[in-house]
Formats: C-alpha cells, structure tokens, sequence
C-alpha cells in the first residue's frame, strides 16, 4: 500500500518538484489541502529549521487528531546576505512588509547594499521530514552567490533577479538550470535519500517477518 506523504504547502511549483523526484517511490504525495487541512500556522522561528518544524509537527499533529497515518513534509527558506548579518534570513518574505512586492523587497535589499564590498549571498533552505512514528529529520540545502548591482532576468521568483552566480542572475537561468542548483534540489536530494533508506529498511523488515 501507498504511504501518504503530506507536504506542508499549497505552492504548486513546490508540490510539482518534489513530485517530481519523488517519482518511483511507494508514496502517495499531497498538499495539506489535497489532504483536508486548511492550517494557516504562524512563523515565529528564529531560524529556517525551526520553522519548517513548526510547520511539519502542525500538520502531523492535526493528522494525527484524524488518526491518519502518514509523513508530513514542510519546508522554509529564504536569503541570507553576509554583509548584513545574515538578513533578510527568516523575514525574507516580509522584509518589505507582509504584503509588498518582489520588486519593493529586490528594492529595498539593493539600497541597503549601496557602497558594500562584500557581496556574498547564499539561498538556504530547510526541510523537516516527521514520520508516521513522530520521528523528525531535519535537511538543510544551500547555494552561494552574489547580490548584484541591478535586477536582472525575468525568470524564478522573489529574490532571483538580484541574486547572481557567475555573472548571471538567477532570473536568467533558466528553470532547468535554476532547479539543478537549487537550495531547494539540495535538500530535496536529502529528503530524497532518506526516505528510500527508509522503504528500503522496511522492506527487509517485512521480508524478515515473512
Ligand atoms: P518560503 O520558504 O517559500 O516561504 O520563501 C520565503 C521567501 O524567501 C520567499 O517569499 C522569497 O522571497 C524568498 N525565496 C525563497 N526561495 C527563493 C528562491 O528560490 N528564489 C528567490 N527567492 C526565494
């Protein structure tokens, strides 16, 4: 039988990815939605992976009120500048105010960049996996590049245009290009592996039973 593996999100750029590499696997991939739950939970983490947990032990919590038995999945990422202590960091999404635009955030990160010499930027996102035993793994993937001097591209989303790898903005790679690099594909690769040493586990469980 399948196991239910419910993610954390409704993104369906996200759900479609993880579908994708998920591909082959005994699993049953939902969003929270798909599932029945409309969970709208706060992020009050002061980093990506206590985030991500609040958000997995949520929907395995509200699961579990509905006695289902299934992985849940969440995510939390965003961009961290060194140069700035490490911001946008966790607030990346609402380092303009909770509803401005890319372009207002895009903005606002470039003036406070004005005159610094040190560009170094890195993606990070932070993934938590809980089991049906209420077990949490926790994944982190990251990519390292550059704020530029200019957005660029019209590709991705977000922080893309102005965070730039050898001269290129992410707003230029393409979807391909982006998602082969990505710091979503590298923890994505963790959940991945972990996951099949897990099916792979209980297989030669259950054959051992047989
Ligand atoms: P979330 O983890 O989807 O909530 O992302 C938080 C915020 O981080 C987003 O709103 C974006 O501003 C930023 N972010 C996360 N991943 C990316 C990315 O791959 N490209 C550009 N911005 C990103």
């Amino acid at each position: 039988m399948m196991t239910k593996l419910i993610l954390a999100t409704n993104n369906q750029n996200k759900l479609r990815e993880i579908r994708e590499m998920l591909k082959g696997l005994p699993f049953e991939v939902v969003s929270q939605s798909e599932a029945g739950f409309d969970l709208d939970v706060e992020e009050t983490g002061k980093t990506f992976l206590a985030n991500a947990a609040i958000k997995a032990e949520a929907l395995r919590d509200a699961a579990g009120q509905r006695g289902i038995s299934c992985y849940t999945l969440a995510d939390d990422s965003g961009l961290c500048v060194e140069a700035l202590g490490g911001a946008p960091g966790v607030y990346s999404h609402r380092y303009a105010g909770e509803n401005a635009t890319d372009a207002k955030r895009n903005t606002k990160l470039l003036a406070e960049m004005e005159g610094k010499e040190n560009r170094r930027a890195s993606f990070i996102c932070a993934m938590v996996l809980m089991t049906p035993e209420h077990h949490s793994v926790s994944f982190e993937g990251e990519v390292c590049g550059e704020i530029g001097d200019a957005p660029r591209g019209e590709n991705g989303f977000g922080y893309d245009p102005i965070f730039y790898i050898d001269g290129r903005s992410f707003a230029e790679f393409s979807a391909e290009e982006k998602n082969a690099v990505s710091h979503r594909k590298r923890a994505l690769e963790q959940v991945v592996a972990e996951l099949k040493k897990r099916m792979e586990e209980r297989k030669k469980n259950e054959n051992a039973d047989e």
